[in-house]
């Protein structure tokens, strides 16, 4: 059985009030659950509050960005020891907003993605296809070359420890959700590449891209689709709570 994960992106939402309060509010929520894992990516400022909250609830909090580097001179960077330091357990790498906004490369993106693996923190890792590279047909081609480049061949890392998040770029905050077939079909395509290269068939793969709480359960019932990454119906805890006790 695979393990359910509901990861929430705040992105640069949530300031400090909203965090204690959404904290205060999701509570104990995720305490006896089993099978299932919250984790909540809050805006580096807030992230030493976000891991203070959620101590003994069960809780990962996730960095949505990591700089490749322990520390140093590096203007405006966040490096491994700031977020040991805040006490993070994971970190988001290859979000589509970094990838076309910042303008990160497959490069740099390999380099986050080994540096996450190499202190042992759980990846997040996001992979995705825009509107014209679906429509021009080079989906799959897309989805393998950002696999590919990001992870050699001899996965070295814990299967435990790598969750990947397919979420098509023209359904990240646009209403616009990716149905249930288009989304089992992707999700299938990259448990197939994740399992003959590299032998890690069961690594939990999230749907992401407008999941909200009323259409969350037609997603979830797909046989490949292990949970969600969800941007905007996360910052709030009762919109977050049901995403999370969504009922399989
Ligand atoms: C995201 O940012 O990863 C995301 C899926 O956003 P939204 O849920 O708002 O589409």
């Amino acid at each position: 059985m695979r393990t359910s994960v509901i990861a929430a992106n705040w992105k640069m939402n949530n300031l400090y009030e909203e965090t204690v309060r959404f904290f205060k509010e999701f509570g104990d929520t995720a305490v006896n659950v089993d099978g299932k894992e919250a984790i909540i990516a809050p805006a580096f400022p807030y992230l030493r509050t976000a891991c203070e909250l959620s101590k003994g609830k069960n809780i990962i909090i996730a960095a949505q960005d990591v700089y490749p580097a322990e520390k140093g001179a590096f203007t405006g960077m966040v490096g491994s020891e700031m977020l040991k330091d805040c006490g993070v357990g994971a970190v988001i790498v290859g979000h589509s907003e970094r990838r076309h906004i910042f303008g990160e490369s497959f490069e740099l993106i390999r380099k986050k993605v080994t540096f996450v693996q190499n202190n042992d923190w759980k990846l997040i890792f996001c992979i995705g296809e825009t509107l014209q590279e679906r429509e021009s047909g080079q989906l799959y081609e897309v989805i393998k070359e950002q696999i590919y480049t990001a992870f050699d061949e001899n996965l070295w890392c814990d299967p435990d420890k790598v969750v990947i998040a397919y979420e098509p770029v023209w359904a990240i905050g646009t209403g616009v959700v990716a149905t249930p077939e288009q989304a089992q079909e992707m999700h299938a395509f990259i448990r197939k590449i994740m399992g003959k290269r590299y032998d890690r068939e069961n690594i939990p793969i999230l749907y992401g891209g407008s999941v909200k709480p009323d259409n969350i359960k037609g997603l979830m019932d797909c046989e490949d689709i292990d949970g969600a990454l969800v941007g905007g119906a996360s910052l709030e805890a009762d919109s977050y709570k049901k995403l999370f006790m969504y009922d399989r």
